[in-house]
């Protein structure tokens, strides 16, 4: 199996990086991921260096190039399975995040991970539930720093990115170029301290590439849901915009009158926040698949999604 170490990594989407694997669509391949920040916190005396927050964050293992993909398709990326080492790290400091005026002072925290769990304090430990932070291909225009993320994907900090799911996103570049890290342990949705559980690891991928793909981007798929994801300066935005995303894909892609989509929307809708802490915030519309299905009358829907 083809596999990239920790130390190929990039710190923005870019048409201009250079990839360091080539895969075939359907080949299982592995990233060994950095923590989000590259290791520099080794000991809880630590702090994350002032001059790394804005452009050295994030790093993302690749960029991979994906044979056969062109520009104008759709890259899905189906999350095998998902590795963390035996510690997250926690980096909080006052003015920075949604609690900035809450936190005091600054505190980098090692929680243990043991026997599947997360140790939080002597009295609470849960289950770890992995994810991926930052998972994106390279935009056409400007790079994109890992920090943000956008309609490429990238720091979207959505939890159901995890272990069975699939991420679909648009192919801007030949090879789409995927690069991916900033795994957690464990995260809530918000995000609001500003990190989860930080964990360093390694991912299991396969691709696949779809032409004339019906499916809005950048989406998530779970064994469960549609995830319909959005990117803005404030939530209000990232509403609007998975909310006409989800809207046009049932009216457009599945034929629905739009009083029909609205209904279903807000009767089997649920809107819901990834995070609120990165550059840009990003919101999630999920919709369930098998009223996606039993709706369905003739998209190509079926044959696309998983399962
Ligand atoms: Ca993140
Ligand atoms: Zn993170």
């Amino acid at each position: 199996m083809k596999r990239l170490t920790r130390d190929k990594f990039c710190y923005a989407m870019s048409a201009d990086n250079a990839p360091h694997l080539h895969v075939a669509p359907g080949e299982t391949f592995s990233l060994e991921t950095e923590d989000c920040y590259t290791g520099t916190i080794r000991s809880p005396q630590d702090r994350f260096p002032e001059e790394m927050r804005e452009d050295r964050a994030n790093p993302a293992t690749g960029p991979v190039f994906v044979d056969g993909a062109a520009v104008g398709d759709v890259l899905c990326v189906e999350i095998e399975k998902i590795e963390t080492r035996d510690h997250g790290i926690m980096f909080v400091e006052s003015g920075t995040g949604a609690l900035s005026e809450l936190v005091e002072g600054s505190e980098a925290r090692f929680l243990p991970i043991r026997d599947g769990e997360l140790v939080i304090s002597e009295t609470l430990s849960v289950p770890i539930d992995p994810m991926i932070g930052v998972l994106g291909v390279a935009p056409a225009g400007e790079p994109i720093l890992n920090t943000t993320p956008g309609e490429h994907g990238g720091n979207m900090d959505c939890k159901e990115i995890a272990a069975g799911s699939s991420v679909y996103l648009p192919v801007a570049v030949d090879g789409g170029l995927l690069a991916v890290g900033d795994l957690h342990a464990v995260m809530g949705d918000g995000e609001v301290c500003i990190c989860g559980a930080e964990v360093s690891g390694e991912v299991f991928l396969r691709t696949r590439i779809l032409r004339n793909c019906p499916l809005p981007t950048p989406c998530v798929e779970t064994p469960e849901h549609l995830l319909l994801l959005g990117s803005a300066e404030t939530l209000d935005e990232c509403e609007r915009m998975v909310l006409d995303k989800a809207h046009g894909f049932l009216t457009e892609q599945l034929l629905l009158s739009a009083n029909e989509a609205a209904r279903i929307m807000s009767l089997l809708g649920q809107l819901r926040v990834c995070q609120v802490v990165d550059p840009l915030k990003t919101m999630k519309f999920m919709l369930p698949k098998s009223a996606l299905a039993a709706l369905d009358t003739g998209s190509r829907l079926g044959e696309i999604l998983g399962k």
